[in-house]
């Protein structure tokens, strides 16, 4: 398995690109380690396929370079990089066997039959398609098909890394938790790099060590789920991530203090703003707390999950959301106070420091 660099990786679709907008990959410039399982995880047309493609080598891009282990390999077909992939619908052969179908890409490689034999059986077994071997793949159901298509990225055991472009879109949720749980598992008996294209961030936050948020062209964060979660590194991941989003609220810093409308809060650190800048105060709807003592907040309305209670008011003139324990009263004249050491500060979009 490979340790994947991506150095200053730029992609315009068109001939002749006029500004940043027409860049579907605007600067990418990363490096992954051997061995670790990479959820992409953006909105629709972030740029996650064309990244993706760009490191199997389906894409060239027009600016930038991959290596693979140090190796340049970004002019190498996707067969010479040595690279599996798995699509969101199944590419299979629909006249041979499951077992056939399993075997094809071994035996391509010239695997001696004995190891093919032993290999699709256990590769059978994890897609939990046993018994069902000696069929024709025409006659199985789409959820079936893309358990093949699975099947066939994790035969091998000699590739560089899978690739994953939303590969259970077509599974049904029971099987989709299954086979997530199933993946995990061998990424940690086998250790290959994986990387993993959703846009459901659910499934990013289960199955990734590293979940690499991409917005309009750019990865804004590398980071475990927690990171994501406490730190957004730009108010985009905090509103993507989390349920309902981080709030993000205009802000003015003076030294350690921020003052939102008519109120004024000590931080516990002194965040460096350039003179200028646009400054917003970042607190997940968690860290809110809601009671009779704090700063003043209007309730609109109460929604409850089952699980919590979301309480949607109006602190300083702008939305605001809360989240409260499921049995919290609402109090008659309610107030709020955001746990410090939550607070994120941001500066044109992107988190400054706590040091
Ligand atoms: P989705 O989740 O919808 O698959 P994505 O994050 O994978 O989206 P991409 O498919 O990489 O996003 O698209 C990034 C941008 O590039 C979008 O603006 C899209 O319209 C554009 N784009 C993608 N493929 C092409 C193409 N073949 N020709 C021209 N523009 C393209």
């Amino acid at each position: 398995m490979a340790r994947i660099n991506l150095e200053h990786i730029r992609h315009a679709y068109g001939e002749k690109p006029k500004s940043e907008d027409d860049y579907a990959l605007k600067e990418v410039h990363y490096e992954w380690n051997d061995g670790g399982a990479y959820a992409l995880l953006g909105p629709s047309g972030c740029g996650k396929t064309t990244l993706l493609n760009i490191i199997s080598g389906l894409l060239q891009p027009s600016e930038g370079r991959i290596l693979f282990d140090g190796r340049d390999v970004t002019n190498l077909s996707t067969q010479q990089r040595n690279i599996a992939q798995v699509f969101q619908f199944p590419v299979i052969y629909d006249t041979m066997t499951v077992y056939d179908n399993l075997a094809f890409p071994l035996r391509n490689r010239h695997v001696p039959e004995p190891e093919v034999d032993r290999r699709v059986r256990e590769t059978i077994d994890m897609i939990g398609l046993a018994g069902w071997a000696k069929k024709k793949a025409r006659g199985l159901t789409a959820d079936q098909k893309q358990k093949i298509s699975l099947g066939r990225g994790l035969v091998r055991n000699d590739v560089n890394a899978i690739l994953f472009d939303e590969p259970l879109t077509v599974i049904d949720p029971h099987m989709k938790w299954v086979l997530r749980s199933q993946l995990k598992k061998l990424h940690r008996q086998f250790g290959f790099t994986m990387v993993y294209v959703t846009h459901d961030q659910t499934e990013a936050l289960t199955f990734a060590d590293k979940v690499v948020v991409m917005y309009d062209g750019q990865i804004v964060q590398i980071g475990t789920p927690a990171e994501l979660f406490e730190r957004p590194s730009h108010t985009f991941v905090g509103y993507f991530i989390g349920s309902p989003g981080m709030n993000v609220l205009p802000a003015s810093i003076d030294g350690s203090n921020v003052t939102l409308g008519p109120n004024t809060i000590a931080l516990d650190f002194q965040p460096k703003v350039a003179a200028g800048a646009k400054t917003e105060l970042g607190i997940r709807p968690e860290f809110v707390r809601l009671g009779r003592e704090g700063m003043h907040v209007r309730v609109h309305k109460v929604e409850d999950t089952g699980r919590h209670k979301i309480v949607r008011a109006e602190f300083a003139g702008k939305p605001i959301a809360i989240v409260v324990h499921e049995d919290a009263e609402i109090p008659a004249e309610p107030r709020v106070t955001f746990d410090p050491s939550a607070i994120n500060i941001y500066a044109n979009s992107w988190r400054v420091g706590r040091e």
